[in-house]
């Protein structure tokens, strides 16, 4: 099933897979070379390119799209078989989902990444390269969107999230069998979307000073089954008649989102004031695909077409 002889593209932005401990701090500074020489001898041919070395949780909407940019150059290449980005796990949820909503190509794009530095004793960065550079070049991974390969599992991008800050495969799915609408390509630097979670006591002047700040959309990571207190919805109001798409997600790790509870605060009231429910994505995720939505420019129709399938 594995195409020996075939090109993989390794395309690497940094994360702890290239990190080493310093007196200040374990930092990504593994050139993408050195990293790809860590792994098990293989039969493929592989091609590396560095785009960033960021740690990823500093990653900004600028460099995701320049990453999705550089994906989309290898795949430009009919010689390549598959791509691998070297990412963080801190927001690899995003840029997988970034990538996936627009990877319409049935060539395998693997993301990895790694728990331990790449100077630790028993770094799995290696083993992660590996089994991600296998996947790339493997049949059985074609048509299947972006795959995250983590830890022995591999997880599809939509509805992947973090669910360990230390296991060695810390993505779960949180739904399996998530549909997979893709989106025009697009910039997300472009839109700004911010996302607040709620919480007893919330202040709802936070919303006001989103749209305030320019905000086109709002993903709100509400209680429960996509609840919350009257006077968020109020705020919600106030932000729609601005003309900011607000999506409506739960806080809650598993399970789905649901106009059920009314009485002032539920998801009755804030679907009835115009919040899209995003039924089965994470906020995370729910806020890279707002974006890209908003920054191809569309707006509320197209989210609601989005959200409505995914
Ligand atoms: N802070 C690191 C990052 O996201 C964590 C990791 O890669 O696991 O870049």
């Amino acid at each position: 099933m594995v195409n020996t002889g075939a090109v993989v593209s390794i395309l690497t932005t940094g994360g702890t897979i290239a990190s080493r401990g310093f007196a200040g701090g374990a930092r990504p500074d593994v050139r993408g070379d050195d990293l790809v020489a860590t792994i098990a001898p293989t039969d493929l041919v592989l091609r590396v390119r560095e785009i960033l070395h960021v740690d990823s949780s500093a990653i900004l909407p600028a460099d995701q799209d320049a990453i999705r940019l550089a994906v989309d150059a290898e795949f430009a290449d009919p010689d390549v078989c598959g791509v691998v980005v070297t990412h963080g796990t801190d927001t690899m949820e995003e840029t997988a989902m970034l990538l996936d909503l627009m990877h319409d190509d049935p060539r395998p794009l693997i993301m990895t990444g790694a728990q331990r530095p790449a100077d630790s004793p028993d770094a799995d960065g290696p083993t992660n390269l590996s089994a991600a550079i296998a996947a790339a070049a493997d049949d059985r991974s074609r048509g299947s969107g972006v795959l995250i390969a983590m830890g022995g599992s591999l997880t599809p991008a939509r509805g992947a999230t973090k669910l360990d800050s230390g296991a060695l495969a810390p993505f779960a799915e949180i739904h399996p069998g998530l549909a997979r609408p893709v989106l025009p390509r697009t910039c997300i630097a472009r839109a700004r979307v911010d996302l607040l979670s709620l919480y007893p006591g919330v202040d709802p002047e936070l919303l006001d000073w989103s749209v305030s700040r320019g905000a086109d959309g709002m993903v709100l990571s509400a209680t429960g089954s996509g609840n919350t207190h009257p006077e968020v919805v109020a705020a919600v109001t106030r932000a729609i008649d601005r003309g900011v798409v607000v999506v409506l997600c739960s806080r809650v790790p598993r399970g789905h989102v649901i106009a059920h509870y009314g009485g002032g605060g539920g998801a009755v009231d804030l679907v009835h004031e115009g919040a899209i429910i995003s039924p089965w994505l994470r906020a995370s995720q729910s806020r890279i695909a707002l974006q890209v939505i908003l920054a191809g420019g569309g707006g509320r129709p197209e989210a609601d077409a989005f959200f409505g399938t995914a």
